[in-house]
């Protein structure tokens, strides 16, 4: 059997591993990422919602070819129809293209050196003392350091060991984008409850004025029906048109315990690194995988490829994001328990309080954990989360 030999070696060719690919590179150090799709991007499973200082943060380009429009805000929707508007003066966030956007991060990679194979599935890993071994029928790769950002359906992390994921516990997510309809172009709508979208929400994201992505993620029900269900009510004006439909688990369960091993590191949405209230993880997930692009370069330049160097990757993405995972986790889980009458009365209580201002100027779409907190402190919200919160130990 013969050995390719690569000093990092990285699973999946999504935002995740492509941003740990461009940072790797960047080090000088050889990177090779494996993808089992024959493109680039596809299939896609993604809303594209970015905040624009989270782009800031992965080093991309607000305004490159992928950004298909930017808006300003959100308007919430109550299962009873209430409803605030959080809002900016200037764009904070853009739809992109996701198949646009995961090729200019993997041409970035490229550009400083990384090497992209399609068409090759990984099955998987062998954690030798020395390397790691990607084992492909008659041959394989060695490796010093093996990133997995194989996404929500990791087969590595369960291999190495490690606790993965449990996809079937998650959300599932179904999303169409639709021509002919008349938006808001400047915001985003949520729209939340039980009956709606139980377990996740609804979103309906402009791409135009005419033109939407709308989609929902649930638990226990069929994502298909309720977003057919969604979609009549939204726009049952409108002689709309669909053009795209995608699907996919959506994660909000939290990071796993454990994201390194000797060899090995774990990124992305296969590491949970996904926010828990909304189940965007480009942003989150990609500051990891620049992270662990970084520690995985400067472990093969020191020669010290093993568990001791490599837990510096989960030290630094902890310090960094720990909290914020923690308070999302904390509030995705107080918001699943919520009835429909209880999440009225939390839209009342906003409305009158004029809470929503607060968000308005203080909140951040992906550094959350100080909103949260601050929310949490008002008296009448936590009057109202009390139980809720004695049952969570919060
Ligand atoms: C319906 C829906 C809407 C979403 N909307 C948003 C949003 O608006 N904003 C946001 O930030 N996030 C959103 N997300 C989440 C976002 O899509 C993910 O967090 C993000 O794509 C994770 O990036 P990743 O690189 O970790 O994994 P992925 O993007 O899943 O990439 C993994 C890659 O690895 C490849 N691969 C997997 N296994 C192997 C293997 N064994 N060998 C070789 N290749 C392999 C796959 O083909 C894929 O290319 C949404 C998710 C869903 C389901």
């Amino acid at each position: 059997m013969s050995f390719e030999k690569t000093q990092v070696l990285i699973i999946g060719a999504g935002p995740s591993g492509l941003l740990a690919a461009r940072e790797a590179a960047r080090r000088e150090v050889d990177v090779l990422v494996m993808e089992e799709h024959a493109e680039i991007g596809l299939p896609c499973h993604c809303a594209g919602l970015l905040s624009l200082n989270g782009l800031g943060k992965l080093d991309v380009p607000v305004d490159g070819p992928y950004v298909q429009n930017k808006v300003r805000g959100a308007v919430f929707f109550s299962p009873s129809g209430l409803s605030f508007k959080v809002e900016r003066q200037r764009p904070v966030a853009c739809a992109v293209d996701r198949v646009i956007f995961d090729r200019f991060l993997a041409d970035q990679a490229v550009k400083l050196g990384a090497e992209i194979r399609l068409r090759h599935v990984i099955r998987d890993i062998c954690l030798k003392k020395d390397e790691a071994l990607i084992e492909l029928g008659n041959g394989g790769f060695k490796a010093d350091v093996v990133i997995d950002a194989e996404g929500v359906s990791s087969r590595i992390v369960k291999a190495a060991g490690l606790e993965a994921l449990d996809p079937s516990r998650l959300p599932s997510g179904m999303q169409f984008d639709l021509a002919c309809v008349n938006v808001d172009p400047d915001y985003v709508e949520i729209h939340v409850g039980r009956k709606i979208a139980p377990g996740f929400f609804a979103w309906v994201i402009p791409l135009g004025e005419d033109s939407v992505r709308v989609g929902l993620g649930c638990r226990e029900a069929n994502p298909r029906d309720l977003l057919n269900r969604f979609i009549e009510r939204r726009f049952e004006e409108e002689k709309y048109e669909i053009l795209t439909a995608r699907s996919g688990r959506i994660v909000t369960s939290g990071p796993i315990k454990k994201t390194f091993s000797d060899h090995l590191l774990i990124v992305g949405d296969a590491a949970g690194q996904v926010k828990p209230t909304t189940g965007g993880g480009v942003i989150l997930g990609g500051i990891c995988g620049s992270i662990a692009g970084k520690v995985a370069a400067e472990a093969v330049k020191r020669g010290k490829p093993e568990e001791g160097f490599l837990r510096l990757y989960e030290e630094s993405w902890r310090k960094e994001l720990g909290k914020e995972f923690r308070y999302m986790l904390w509030a995705r889980r107080i918001f699943d328990a919520l009835s429909d009458r209880a999440i009225d009365k939390l839209f009342e209580l906003i409305i009158k309080e004029d809470l929503h201002r607060i968000v308005s100027a203080e909140g951040d779409m992906d550094f959350q954990s100080n909103i949260l907190s601050k929310l949490l402190r008002r008296r009448k919200i936590f009057k109202l989360l009390l139980p809720l919160l004695r049952l969570y130990h919060l």
